[in-house]
């Protein structure tokens, strides 16, 4: 599935998502939701610039909502509908009030964005957690974050599945 053997991503070869993503924890720590919504805008506005895709809307909620719509991109922390071309991403989880971390936050917007390039920029049918979904994210994430690439390794799952092997993954600090 060419979704799977897509595994690397272009990357802008500047600076501009790191930016972004600073702006977006300045304003986790420091601001409103409103904030930390214009910063998700602006990451996203950048990024749809850069891979020339349509735009993609975003939309910050304080919490969870409890009854999430029922459709294939439902996260833990934020999902993307792909007719409306919208991302959801939560601050805090509805049933422990948790703060999403900021590291968790970040993470969900890139995750979801890559749905979106899924759509747009590959023109797949639909988008799927395959190890090449998760590669792209990972590079796109670590691309924005300014933090060094892991190396993903995998555990197979029931129905031809993969998936992170976080405790392998993070132990070798991304080496092999
Ligand atoms: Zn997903």
């Amino acid at each position: 599935m060419e979704s799977d053997r897509i595994t690397t991503l272009d990357l802008p070869h500047d600076g501009r998502l790191l930016t972004c993503a600073k702006t977006i924890e300045s304003a986790m720590k420091a601001g409103t939701t409103a904030d930390v919504r214009r910063a998700c805008a602006e990451f996203l506005a950048a990024t749809s610039e850069f891979y020339r895709t349509a735009p993609c809307g975003v939309r910050v909620l304080a919490a969870r909502p409890l009854r999430v719509r029922e459709h294939w991109a439902t996260e833990l922390f934020g999902d993307y509908h792909p007719q409306s071309m919208l991302i959801r991403v939560w601050m805090r989880t509805a049933v422990r009030k948790e703060v999403t971390s900021f590291g968790t936050f970040p993470s969900t917007l890139c995750h979801e964005f890559c749905h979106h390039l899924d759509f747009q920029r590959f023109g797949f049918p639909d988008s799927w957690h395959t190890r090449g979904f998760f590669e792209r994210t990972a590079a796109f994430y670590h691309h924005a974050r300014g933090t060094p690439p892991k190396r993903l390794f995998w555990v197979p799952v029931a129905g031809g599945r993969w998936r992170i092997d976080w405790p392998r993954t993070n132990s070798t600090g991304g080496r092999a």
